[in-house]
């Protein structure tokens, strides 16, 4: 594994062998009985302790998180709040399990609706939240009663090393929650062909995610598949401009823009356009790029270099299609992973940061004139993950919040993920949802028991 800062390698990292997934398999399925029948009570003081070590061991993680990955430290700390936050929220919603008992039509018959874990889980996570996305999947399986294999991202293994410690030094049995590390196409394969595994849950790219919903499907498995966005972002003439821009400019390039949820395709009404651009520009230009470690940082490098390249690619074909660099656009520093925040201005709709999620620090601005058809710009890619808009009026809130094809839509504010509320896609962005009382239910069985 490299260091994305000074592209030196960091450590060496052990892969699974095939034997080694089938012993990790076996002891899944074995601890999983134990694990689901122990009272949800109990499951919820380990997920609670696990989550005051997660607080505990903030300054460490949050160390191992930037070293691997890349992002400042302020936002590793708050990535690994959010982690915390989600086994606590889990430790609570693992107790509200409830079924219902529902009167039979012969007098004397109940019907009984039973929520069951579904069994051992498998769990793939990327490289882009090393701490949150491992915590959705491994938090909400275990507080279900499941038992769960984690194959986190080879690119940063650390994190998901220290919250599986935090999680054996807590009190979680044997077997209940083991690590894998591997090539992502066999170590995927092997478990999901395994029969005791019974559920996958994925985070990751659509073309990587459509693959495992293949394999799932010989067995019949349920899935979970958190796949790429390209949020589609509405600044409307009546939206709070000042509001705007600081929203948008902050959140495009936290995490240096490689977040699923990023606000993405900028559409901005033809009235507010230049301004705008010029304001978001000054902001992107004004921001500090340094190692992650340095405490002035406010974008650090990207995790890899195939993002570095991507970003190359999409400013290229930005400008083959009419677009006007006015940030950024360039590769930065001789070492590190380094790609200076950038808008592009009047590029078209056939560029390709208008089709193509560019997971980066790009921010591409096109113009609108009205309602109805930048909602048919927004709708007109296959992700559907998260979108925003910016609008004083409560009619056009009201169109924008039925009228874009999303999971997720933050209307004058970006939140769109907390432990609280559901968080997923639909279209090619993939289905299910993690968080919530939702997040739970995706790792439950219904059944019915007729008592006669
Ligand atoms: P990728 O598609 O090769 O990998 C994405 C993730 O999936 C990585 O963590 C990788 O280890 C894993 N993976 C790849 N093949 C796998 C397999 N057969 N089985 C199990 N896991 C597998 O791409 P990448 O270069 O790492 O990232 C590129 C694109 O992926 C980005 O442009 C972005 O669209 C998407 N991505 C999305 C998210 C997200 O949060 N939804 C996170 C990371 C990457």
């Amino acid at each position: 594994m490299l260091d994305p800062a000074t592209g030196k390698t960091l450590a060496q990292l052990p892969h699974a062998t095939a034997a080694d997934l089938d012993e990790a398999v076996a002891a899944a399925h074995r601890a999983f009985p134990a694990w689901a029948a122990i009272s949800p009570f109990e499951r919820s003081n380990i997920l609670r302790r696990a989550a005051n070590l997660l607080r505990e061991r903030m300054d460490d993680h949050a160390r191992i998180l930037t070293l691997e990955q890349g992002k400042p430290l302020a936002e590793s700390r708050g990535e690994l709040t959010h982690s915390a936050e989600l086994f606590d929220w889990y430790a609570e919603e693992g107790r509200r399990v409830y079924g219902r008992v529902v009167t039979g039509r012969v007098t004397g018959v109940e019907h009984i609706v039973l929520h069951e874990p579904v069994g051992p889980c498998a769990a793939f996570t990327p490289w882009n939240f090393p701490s949150l996305t491992p915590a959705r999947k491994v938090a909400g399986a275990l507080a279900a009663g499941c038992t769960v294999i984690l194959k986190a991202a080879e690119e940063t293994p650390g994190t998901a090393v220290a919250m599986m410690r935090a999680l054996h030094d807590a009190g979680l049995p044997a077997g209940c929650a083991q690590l894998m590390f591997g090539n992502p196409a066999d170590v995927s394969a092997r478990l999901i062909a395994a029969p005791a595994i019974r559920k996958i849950s994925f985070t990751g790219s659509t073309a990587v995610g459509k693959h495992l919903l293949r394999l799932a499907a010989d067995g019949v498995k349920r899935a979970t598949m958190e796949l790429g966005g390209n949020a589609p972002v509405i600044v409307c003439a009546d939206a709070d401009y000042d509001l705007a821009v600081a929203s948008l400019a902050g959140a495009k390039f936290r995490n240096a823009g490689q977040v699923c949820v990023s606000p993405g395709r900028f559409f901005v009404h033809e009235s507010l356009a230049e301004r705008f651009a010029a304001d978001v520009a000054a902001r992107a230009n004004a921001l500090q790029l340094g190692s992650g470690l340095d405490a002035q940082t406010q974008m650090g490098p990207l995790a890899n270099d195939r993002r570095v390249e991507a970003m190359e690619r999409f400013v290229a074909d930005a400008e083959a299609h009419g677009g006007k660099v006015l940030a950024g656009g360039t590769r930065r520093g001789k070492a590190g992973n380094y790609f200076a925040p950038t808008v592009i201005a009047g590029l078209d709709q056939d560029s390709l940061l208008f089709s193509d999620e560019c997971f980066g620090p790009i921010m591409p601005i096109q113009t609108f004139a009205s309602l109805d058809e930048v909602i048919a710009r927004a709708n007109a890619v296959e992700a559907g993950l998260a979108g925003y808009a910016f609008t004083t009026g409560l009619a056009s809130a009201h169109r924008i919040m039925h009228g874009v094809q999303t999971g997720m839509i933050g209307i004058n504010n970006l939140t769109v993920s907390t432990p609280e509320t559901p968080f997923g896609g639909i279209k090619e962005s993939g289905y299910g949802s993690e968080g919530g009382v939702e997040g739970l239910q995706a790792y439950l069985n219904t059944k019915l028991a007729t008592l006669g």
